[in-house]
Parts: structure tokens; sequence; C-alpha cells
């Protein structure tokens, strides 16, 4: 047995085995398992609407893979230049609620970037409000959360007020103190249903790590004893909210980011295909020990083929 026969043997193996088990994935709830449910119908209804696109949508990871903190990805810039000289739809899908759209696209365009817009963002903010309003258990929520959460909790039409509401979203929030912390518990324990928008544990920054919004919210879970519905990367309402946004269906979209564990899982546990660079937190060598197998890896963005990756059928290479 050659060594590609039995790499490929392997790799197949691996693709046949259930997605390695999260550990937070058995506390979904019926909450999550009823959206799901109500998305599924409206994407497919979408789908016999609407005509195929003519590429496939690039899904693009932010940090690690278009910059880290302040500092751009060139072979970022360059890919988003290639996208739009060639015509190939583009978004950035992160689990970052903190920024509103605008705020990001200002944050790229500062550092190098142009002519990115407010509408190529999906963040987890977005997601989370979107999930919620469609459980239709009512439209008051109150927020932990920065300018992002608010703006997408507004758009969908929630009231922010904390008498009585009905959700507690948690949203990353790096001006949080105690006294906010013990608000939202009150609210908690009053009755309102814990949302928090992702689950990242840490934070990467230049030099180290912060704590990250996921760790909040399971200190949420703690003090009440309540589970929050799983709705950032790589959990599907993200992915639902993203195809619903560019109108796709999920065999017209291609995943892309360094981080196997959320951008790559994502597209390994949904049968969206998926592009892994290793300009962030994961390399090669972790793609065996997380049993997270994307369809392609490149070591940068520049290595990639997105008129291969985007082509929908042979004719249109
Ligand atoms: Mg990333």
């Amino acid at each position: 047995m050659n060594f590609l026969f039995s790499f490929t043997i392997s790799r197949r193996i691996l693709k046949q085995q259930p997605p390695a088990k999260k550990d937070r994935k058995d506390t979904v709830n019926t909450m999550e398992e009823k959206t799901e449910m109500t998305e599924k119908t409206e994407m497919n209804n979408t789908n016999e609407a609407s005509a195929r696109p003519r590429r496939k949508t690039m899904m693009f990871d932010l940090d690690g893979t278009m910059y880290r903190g302040t500092q751009p990805i060139e072979a970022g810039i360059r890919a988003i230049e290639f996208c739009r000289a060639h015509e190939i739809p583009y978004l950035f899908l992160t689990n970052n609620s903190m920024r509103t759209p605008q705020e990001n696209a200002d944050h790229m365009n500062r550092m190098g970037y142009t002519d990115i817009r407010a509408e190529d963002f999906v963040n987890s903010a977005m997601a989370a409000a979107r999930y919620v309003k469609h459980l239709n258990q009512g439209n008051r929520a109150w927020m932990i959360g920065q300018d992002g959460m608010k703006q997408a909790l507004l758009d969908e039409g929630f009231e922010i007020t904390d008498d009585h509401p009905d959700f507690v979203f948690i949203g990353l929030d790096k001006t949080a103190d105690y006294a906010k912390y013990s608000k939202a518990l009150a609210l908690l324990l009053d009755g309102a249903k814990l949302v928090g928008t992702n689950m990242d544990r840490i934070l990467a920054k230049p030099g180290g790590f912060e704590v990250g919004n996921g760790s909040v919210v399971a200190m949420f879970e703690y003090a009440t004893g309540q589970k929050s519905p799983q709705i950032a990367k790589p959990y599907a309402p993200i992915l639902e909210t993203a195809l619903a946004y560019a109108g796709i269906s999920k065999e017209d979209a291609v995943l892309i980011g360094d981080n196997l564990e959320t951008d790559i899982a994502l597209g390994y546990n949904n049968g969206v295909r998926t592009l892994f660079v290793e300009s962030g937190v994961h390399h090669r060598e972790d793609i065996e020990r997380l049993e997270v197998i994307p369809d392609e890896t490149v070591a940068s963005l520049d290595e990639a083929d997105f008129l291969r990756l985007s082509a929908i059928d042979q004719t249109i290479v």
C-alpha cells in the first residue's frame, strides 16, 4: 500500500466518522430544534423559488484570515480584490458580535482593504437576533454587548428593556462589569431566557489572550442552570443566517477560515465546502488531532484558486 493510497483511506475513514462530539453539543435545547426546522423550511422555499447563482459565494472568516488585530493579512486583501475583479460573490462571517457591520467595514478599510461595505458582513449578533425572532416567544430583550449586539436586536425589531424582558442576550462586551453581570443574572432568575451569541472560550490578541464571550455565557449558565442555544460557528444557526442573507443554498457556499474548530467544523459538520488557511490559529498538523477535515488546505490565500472554488459547473471555469 503506497503512502498516497493509505492517506486516502485514512482520510475516508475519518470522513465517515460522526463529527467529533463537542462537549456542549448535547445541551442543544428545544428552542434550537424548533428554529432549525423553521429555517430549513424557509431555506427550501427560497431555494425552490430562486435560480442558481452564477458562482459560489466565498464566506471569509475575519480574524486570522483577513487580518490579525489591526494588521491586515496582505493575501486577504489580494483575495478580496481578485473576487471582486472576477465577480465572485463574497461575504465576511464572524463570531465576533462587538462591532456593527459598518464598524467592521471601517476597520477593514482603515487597514488597507478598499470598498468593503457594511452589507458584506454577517456576525453572531445578527444570527442570534434572527434565531430568537423566529422562535416567536416575545420581542422584549435586554443585553450585555456593544454596538454590534444592539444594532442586531433593533434591526430584528426587538425592544430593548430591563422591564421583564423575554430574553437576555450575551454578546462580547469589553466594558461590562460586575454590576451589569448581576443585573443580567437578576433578569434571568426572574424568567428571561439566556441567549449567548457565541461560545468562543478565549480571544486571541497580540501577545496573548482575552476572555471570550463563551466564557461569560458559561458563567450565566452556571449561575442560572439555563443552557444557551448554540448559534455561532461551529453551530448551524449562523450558517443558516448567512445562507439566507446571501439568498443561496449550502451547495453554493464555500467557508474559508483559519480555525478548524469553528470555521472548518461548521462546514465539515453541515456539508459545506471548506478552505482552510494556515494564517491564524491552526496548522495542517492539527487536522488529524482535531478530526476536522477541510476540503482544501492552503498556507496562504495567495495559493487559493478562487475561480475553481467558485465554479458551479465545469462550463464557467
Ligand atoms: Mg479566525
